[in-house]
């Protein structure tokens, strides 16, 4: 491509994902007068928004700010920023309400809203979700960019200038913006066993990086205890269960029971996913674990999820059918003020990708709150940026090499399922310090294999599989780092939480010269 005259793009704002968080994040900067321009390296109902189960944690006069302050800090084991689950605890419950003005179907059980599907198409609640909130789109006049993926952040003197991208049918694409949202989800498909979008592999974490932003708490990592598990299934998430069913083993033995879990399993898996994750990992390595629906009666089949069950294979009423957790969230991520300003003038971040809000773990429901509170609080803060300052140059040198979209070729196919192994075997929801080593020095190897590729592999898909690569190792480097256990994260070299040396977060930063972290 050297030499070749680049089609290039103005806006005021430019949007970098279209899940929940970049949505919001564009309604509003366009309600205050900006252009917008919203892309998505999939199309728009891609990422893990359209696959969500449509649970909102909020707080309301039955479960009051501070109550719902509380429960946050304390699933993430008080390491959040406790300034963002301020504002989030005081932002939610007026999100809901403009979600539900936008015509989002929600409806309080609870303390939870529920996306609900009124016109019973059988349509699973994130897709309900998009549908809404991506007609408000094309009625505020956003350009959005489906398939054009994001491959660099560009800035001029410190600050950003816009964004460098490929587009599938146009090749290479700079965009100008005087201020640039990241919304670009998290990472779960960096791992071979999840329930996320298969192109969520964490690239605003190495966008970030790449610019010199830290990234906090990329240890923790959220499995989520049961998904299907039958050969030729997709590990579909499971919850919402009847009172009938159980989690047992191949003698028929009920694991929560057996582990002393003795609540409902829907609560067990809600307030106690952490230990219901590592019983339930545990009790996988072993052998085989199951989940019993047989006793669960005739009529409760017709209801979300045993319908969809039913749907995929009608003998999982008759029998028992292999489960096993799987991986569902990322806690970290690039790290933001009570404004979602990163450290970078003009660069603001919202949704999977910002670490804080969450801590040590996430409860149930409260991703979507998060994505769409501090979504609304980065359109509002990039259009305040806009409209401040003056268009920065574009500094568009670096991603020449990469222009090519090209689906997968078989070499990095293959590099791609390599990162999925090496991320699983080694920073699964149980480590220790030995494998983590070794985990390391694999990714040193696969490092170095990478550079050693010729022009023919190199293409957004390969750019993709290193930027996977040094997420992975980017848990890794923290998990190594981290000598306790603590919320979803478990080392069995140091099994204990140990509050007098660790009630604080591992932030990384990448050094350009060795491409390792500084951990600090
Ligand atoms: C199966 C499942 C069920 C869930 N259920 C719930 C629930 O009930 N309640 C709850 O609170 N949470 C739930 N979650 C979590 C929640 O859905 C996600 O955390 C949330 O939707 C993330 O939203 P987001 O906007 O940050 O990112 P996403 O919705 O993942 O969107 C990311 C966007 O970024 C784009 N993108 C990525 N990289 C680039 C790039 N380089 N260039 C351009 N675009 C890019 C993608 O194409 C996509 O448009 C669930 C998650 C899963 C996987």
């Amino acid at each position: 491509m050297e030499g070749q005259e680049l089609r290039q793009i103005e806006t005021d704002v430019l949007v970098v994902g279209s899940g929940v968080a970049g949505i919001m994040a564009a309604l509003k900067a366009a309600e205050r007068g900006c252009r917008v321009t919203l892309t998505s390296k999939v199309s728009h109902r891609g990422g893990n928004s359209a696959l969500a189960g449509g649970a909102w944690l909020v707080p309301s006069d039955d479960f009051p700010p501070d109550e719902y302050f509380n429960l946050v800090m304390e699933a993430g084991k008080r390491i959040n920023d406790a300034k963002l689950v301020r504002v989030l605890a005081q932002r939610a419950e007026s999100t809901i309400r403009a979600l539900r003005r936008m015509g989002v179907p929600l409806e309080r059980m609870g303390r939870r809203y529920s996306v609900v599907d009124r016109t019973r198409s059988g349509k699973i609640p994130g897709i309900v979700l998009m549908n809404a909130i991506l007609e408000k789109i094309e009625d505020a006049r956003i350009t959005a960019i489906p398939w054009f993926s994001i491959v660099e952040l560009l800035l001029d003197e410190g600050r950003v200038s816009g964004a460098m991208g490929v587009s599938r049918t146009e090749g290479p694409v700079t965009i100008g913006a005087k201020s640039v949202v990241l919304a670009t989800g998290g990472a779960g498909g960096i791992y071979k066993r999840h329930d996320n979008h298969r192109r969520i592999v964490g690239d605003g974490y190495w966008l970030a990086l790449a610019i010199g932003l830290a990234l906090r708490d990329m240890e923790f990592v959220q499995y989520y205890p049961i998904t299907l598990a039958e050969p030729h299934e997709p590990p579909i998430i499971l919850y919402d269960f009847p009172v009938e069913v159980r989690v047992i083993d191949a003698k028929g033995e009920d694991l929560f029971k057996k582990h002393g879990l003795q609540f409902d399993l829907n609560e067990a898996i809600e307030e106690y996913r952490d230990r219901s994750t590592l019983i339930l990992s545990q009790e996988a390595a072993q052998g085989e674990i199951y989940l019993d629906c047989t006793r669960v009666p005739r009529e409760k089949w017709a209801i979300h999820p045993l319908n969809r069950l039913e749907e995929r294979n009608p003998e999982f009423r008759n029998r028992p059918f292999s489960i096993a957790p799987a991986v569902h969230f990322f806690m970290g991520g690039v790290e933001i003020d009570e404004d979602t300003q990163t450290a970078i003038p003009g660069l603001f971040a919202a949704g999977e990708v910002v670490g804080g809000v969450h801590g040590a773990n996430r409860v149930g429901g409260n991703a979507l709150t998060a994505c769409s509170v501090f979504g609304q609080i980065a359109g509002e803060s990039a259009a305040r940026h806009a409209q401040a300052v003056s268009r920065g140059k574009l500094n568009r040198n670096r991603a020449l090499d990469m222009s090519r979209w090209n689906e997968r070729t078989t070499v990095v196919k293959e590099l791609f399922r390599q990162v999925q192994d090496l991320t699983s075997t080694y920073a699964g929801p149980i480590r220790n310090a030995e494998s983590l080593g070794e985990g390391l020095s694999r990714i040193s190897e696969m490092e170095g294999q990478l550079a050693k590729l010729g022009p023919k592999e190199r293409s957004m898909e390969l750019n993709e599989a290193k930027g996977s690569l040094l997420v992975s190792k980017a848990i890794m480097r923290a998990s190594l780092a981290r000598e306790e256990s603590r919320g979803a994260f478990c080392r069995e070299d140091f099994p204990q939480r140990d509050d007098d040396n660790w009630l604080r977060s591992i932030r990384l930063s990448l050094d350009p010269e060795t491409n390792d972290f500084i951990i600090s």
